[in-house]
């Protein structure tokens, strides 16, 4: 019979690699707590208008990317392709979000049906950080500060750099959208396809189309910093004081727009060249008005979501994995003769007594030399030898895989001494 195959886009992740992602996602838990940040979870499944209602009708996203199906009652539901969205509707749907401040964040699957390539699956991962109820620069500051002790924290800092930039409020992106759209119009016919088509619906993408002639088009076209009011120009100048003050480099670049349309004021993504064309690591900005259009009262909100297959590409791609995170295992139980009774309860006396120690029992017997290439293999710093006459005795060897220690032979409570100390 043919072998079923997962689906095109969706992978596996092997043991090798979880061991990469456990390390990454411990440290990313790590920094968040010591933000105060805490997790909220929600379905991977959502009706399909909370994506259409949040990311836009007009996007990427929707347009062509979602995975949509009727459900057994004919109702339309889509695998999320991102977290913000149902991350507001479970804040505000269990009343998280009217007259308070919230630091949340999630972490799981999100699904898009894209072309599969390096760095972009149709399921892939994402840690998500949001916080609602706070209007200021100061939060945005912390979001973007709290991604750059992150990479600190990788070891990856060289290779990221932060673009960052303004959409202004609504207003004055409305103004701005008009002033593009007679400017563009003029061009129309040498303007690609896709942007042609977004003229009419979302003129804002067409920054960032990747077609050089529409690129040239664009060089001289009306520039959205030049249409932020007041308020939006207080609030990224402070923003930028903020980052300056904490040391955060950054590269001011007004072509940025993101793909989602609930962005307003500032937008930011890390980026890194290590990685060819899919290089945006992590993305973020403000969406003050998201809440009220999902239909809660109008609550200012900012955050980011980061691509954990990006950064543990990234992660690969440059040697900042310790040579710690492929070691599974600290000791390898090795038992020789008539011992299984013994090597269970031993090790399982073990386990309890040395609560950090990851030991493995051989199991399946065979001889001693084998046991102990199968040790070796491991990648066990140590192999605990349990022979009839230490059985006998309660005593077990220790023998030391990687360093030149003599090997020693001691009771239970020497060699829980010794482990612990390990
Ligand atoms: P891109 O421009 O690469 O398509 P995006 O703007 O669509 O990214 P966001 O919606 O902002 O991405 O998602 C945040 C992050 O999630 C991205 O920066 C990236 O790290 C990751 N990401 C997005 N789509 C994919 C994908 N298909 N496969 C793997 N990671 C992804
Ligand atoms: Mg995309």
């Amino acid at each position: 019979m043919s072998k079923i195959q997962s689906l095109r886009g969706m992978s596996d992740l092997l043991p090798e690699q979880s061991a990469i992602w456990q390390y990454l996602e411990d440290k990313i838990l790590t920094v968040l707590q010591s933000y105060g940040y805490r997790e909220i979870r929600f379905p991977i499944l959502e009706n399909t208008e909370l994506f259409k209602r949040s990311i836009g009708e007009v996007t990427d996203i929707v347009e062509k990317e979602m995975y949509t199906f009727a459900d057994r009652n004919d109702e339309s539901v889509t695998l999320r392709p991102e977290g913000t969205a149902g991350c507001v509707r479970a804040s505000e749907q269990n009343g998280l979000l009217y007259n308070q401040i919230q630091r949340l964040w999630y972490r799981g699957p999100m699904f898009r049906y894209e072309r599969p390539q390096k760095g972009r699956l149709r399921q892939f991962h994402q840690f998500g950080a949001e916080v609602f109820g706070l209007q200021g620069p100061d939060i945005d500051a912390e979001l973007i500060t709290m991604t750059a002790r992150l990479w600190r924290d990788l070891g990856i800092s060289e290779h990221l750099t932060l673009q960052l930039n303004s959409l202004g409020t609504a207003a004055c992106r409305a103004t701005y959208r008009e002033a593009l759209v007679v400017y563009l119009s003029a061009y129309k016919e040498q303007l690609d396809a896709d942007s042609q088509r977004r003229l009419d619906t979302n003129p804002l993408r067409i920054l960032d189309s990747k077609s050089p002639q529409t690129q040239d088009i664009l060089a001289d076209a009306p520039k959205l910093d030049e249409f932020l009011d007041e308020e939006s120009q207080a609030h990224f100048a402070q923003l930028c004081g903020l980052l300056d003050a904490a040391g955060v480099a950054y590269e001011i670049n007004h072509k940025l727009v993101r793909g989602l349309d609930y962005y307003g004021k500032t937008v930011f993504e890390w980026v890194t060249d290590a990685l060819g064309a899919q290089g945006t690591v992590c993305a973020g900005g403000r969406y003050d008005g998201l809440v009220e259009q999902l239909g809660g009262k109008p609550t200012p909100a900012v955050g980011f979501g980061l691509g954990e297959e990006r950064l543990a590409l990234l992660l690969d791609a440059v040697g900042a994995v310790p040579d710690s995170v492929g070691r599974h295992l600290d000791a390898y139980l090795v038992a020789v003769g008539d011992v299984s009774t013994a090597a269970l309860l031993m090790s399982e006396d073990l386990r309890s007594k040395c609560p950090k120690l990851r030991l493995q029992n051989h199991c399946g017997g065979g001889s001693f030399k084998n046991q102990l290439k199968k040790a070796d293999r491991s990648g066990a710093d140590i192999a605990l030898i349990l022979g009839e006459d230490e059985a006998q005795a309660g005593r077990l060897t220790i023998k030391y895989l990687r360093q030149s220690k003599d090997q020693v032979t001691v009771s239970l409570d020497e060699a829980v001494a010794l482990l612990n100390k390990a």
